[in-house]
């Protein structure tokens, strides 16, 4: 079995990041991109919070530039998913993990950027219809539904977000707010009441998803005046949030009742040694590119510094 001194699992911004920093540190770090390499970033269209980008960049191509930079200094990155885990209770013991439950490499720190997916209503009609009019991505999707009326469901920056990029490639979009207000921040809000094709439906909540074998229309309740009404819609597109892709760690990694990783206060240590983690598998909070690169640099340091104290 392959020995290496550091894993890094995830490829969204702190995955990358790690990969920067430790393979400028000469770890030879070897990075698993995950079942969606670049991360959640790769579904958003503009990013403009980035610092060093004044005009903005895509979020493919941001993660594109990651990637490039990463590799610069060596990093190893291989296209595969992280099957399963077993970690090593003791002090600069081995970490064995697992790639599509066939190669296995031992790792002596293991960085831990394996992000967050998107989160579903749970009904059962919107499973029945995933892929077929039912979508967490208008970037990847919304393009499918060009002309169309479609629904988005949400009140913060990502259901803003996705609500305005495809009023500019569909005839009208609904966005379910389900309070009396949005949680988005003012610029996105703005944004949004800014849209002429775009109405804002507060109070509104999801009942059922309608249609044969595409969406034709939803079924919605309006909570205030407690009165039911269909929307015509080829599109449901969810921005409700997200839960962080954590299963594989469960009864190894301390993790709070969501299951977002807990790190030791100022660091990026778990309660394991040799394993650290950064983004949005820890992050709560923030949750952002920025703020997730910043944590994977974090990570970086603590293995380089963790490594440095076994020898
Ligand atoms: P948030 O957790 O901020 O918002 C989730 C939204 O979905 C809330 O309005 C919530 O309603 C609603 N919601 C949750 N569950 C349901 C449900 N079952 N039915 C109906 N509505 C539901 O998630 P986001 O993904 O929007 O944002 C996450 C983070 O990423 C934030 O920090 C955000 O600022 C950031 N972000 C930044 C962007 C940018 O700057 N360009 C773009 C996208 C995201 P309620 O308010 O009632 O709880």
């Amino acid at each position: 079995m392959k020995t290496i001194e550091c894993a890094i699992i995830g490829s969204g911004p702190a995955g990358y990041t790690a990969a920067i920093y430790a393979a400028r540190a000469n770890l030879n770090p070897v990075l698993i991109q995950g079942m969606q390499p670049g991360g959640q970033l790769t579904t958003t269209n503009d990013v403009e919070n980035y610092p060093g980008y004044p005009e903005g960049v895509t979020g493919p191509e941001m993660m594109e530039d990651f990637k490039k930079q990463a590799e610069r200094f060596g990093t190893k990155i291989i296209f595969g998913t992280i099957t399963s885990v077993k970690f090593n209770k003791n002090i600069g013991g081995l970490h064995q993990l697992t790639i599509d439950n066939k190669e296995e490499i031992q790792a002596k720190t293991v960085i831990i950027s394996t992000g967050a997916s998107a989160k579903y209503l749970g009904l059962e009609s919107e499973s029945r219809f995933m892929g077929s009019g039912v979508s967490a991505c208008a970037v990847c999707d919304g393009f499918f539904f060009k002309n169309q009326d479609v629904v988005v469901v949400g009140g913060g920056d990502s259901a803003a977000e996705e609500a305005t990029y495809l009023a500019k490639l569909c005839n009208k979009v609904y966005l379910l707010v389900r309070k009396n207000e949005m949680r988005a921040s003012k610029i996105m809000q703005k944004r949004v009441f800014d849209t002429n094709n775009l109405e804002v439906l507060f109070n509104h909540e999801t009942l059922e998803i309608l249609g044969e074998k595409t969406v034709q229309s939803i079924k919605v309740i309006d909570t205030k005046e407690n009165k039911e009404k269909v929307i015509k819609a080829t599109g449901f597109f969810l921005a409700i949030g997200h839960n962080p892709n954590t299963e594989i760690f469960k009864n190894q990694l301390d993790m709070d009742e969501v299951g977002y990783l807990i790190t030791k206060h100022d660091s990026s240590k778990t309660n394991m040694p040799g394993v650290f983690a950064s983004g949005d598998a820890q992050d709560s909070i923030y949750r952002q590119a920025i703020t997730a690169a910043g944590s994977g640099c974090m990570a970086a340091l603590d293995a380089e510094r963790y490594l440095a104290d076994l020898n």
